[in-house]
């Protein structure tokens, strides 16, 4: 790839909080539940430390948009509603880890998501010299995984939607914005919420002994307020940082 002045290395260059003007990577992986507000986090964290945050469905959509070699070849497996395979994907990571905006580091999510795929990327990593530092794990109990995303309501006529507790309308079971009814989509009742947990936790955690093994995972409480969880990881990763350049 031809090196581009002046794109990514103008932004790197302009970074005005001292504290992280000595620059180690930072190559991070965010884990949890449906529910725990890894997005939030995400995009707190890309932001505090000028990092790109990689979905992994979002990327993968961007290198079939792109038409790029694995990007076609991961279309032929979606279009015939197959699985993308782990070298698949992998791959497609490692492209967008060879752009300027990753040369410090990233933010993955949605991937690992088992014990083999964990390999394969490490194994990948290790194939470009990179390593992780760090994979944050934001733990939120199933009853409250359930109690967050179950409450929510969904209107029927134009999708807007509530929650019954954190954000409720200003009538029950009505819309504010077009009077239609609030319903609780099948996605969203209880049993559904715990069908998602119960696969959640068969797959990962075996990925959280693997990583906990490495010495690489941090926990985090998900049950606190949004922030008090950033102020937790952005606390942790700062340490993370230091110990890096000792
Ligand atoms: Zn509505």
């Amino acid at each position: 790839m031809p090196d581009l002045p002046g794109t990514g290395r103008f932004r790197r260059g302009s970074r005005t909080d001292s504290s992280i003007a000595v620059v180690s990577e930072l190559n991070l992986i965010l884990v949890g539940p449906p529910g725990a507000g890894k997005g939030t986090q995400a995009e707190r964290l890309t932001e505090d430390f000028n990092l790109p945050y990689y979905a992994t469905g979002n990327i993968l959509r961007a290198a079939v948009a792109e038409g790029t070699e694995l990007g076609r070849q991961a279309k032929e497996h979606m279009d015939a509603g197959r699985l993308v395979p782990d070298e698949l994907i992998v791959g497609v990571i490692l492209e967008a880890l060879k752009t300027e905006e990753a040369a410090d580091g990233f933010l993955l999510d949605g991937f690992p998501r088992n014990v083999s795929q964990a390999d394969a990327l490490g194994a990948a990593l290790d194939g470009v010299g990179r390593r992780l530092t760090a994979v944050l794990l934001i733990d939120v109990s199933d009853d409250e995984v359930v109690r967050r995303l179950s409450g929510r309501r969904t209107c029927t006529k134009a999708g807007h939607t509530y929650h019954v507790e954190f954000d409720p309308p200003k009538h029950e079971g009505v819309c504010d914005q077009d009077g239609s009814k609030l319903v609780q989509r099948d996605d969203d009742k209880p049993e559904t919420i715990r069908n998602r947990l119960r696969v959640y936790h068969e797959q990962t955690e075996p990925l959280v002994e693997y990583y906990e093994q490495r010495d690489l995972l941090r926990r985090f409480d998900g049950s606190r307020t949004p922030t008090e969880v950033h102020d937790h990881v952005r606390a942790t990763i700062a340490t993370l940082r230091l110990e890096d350049e000792l």
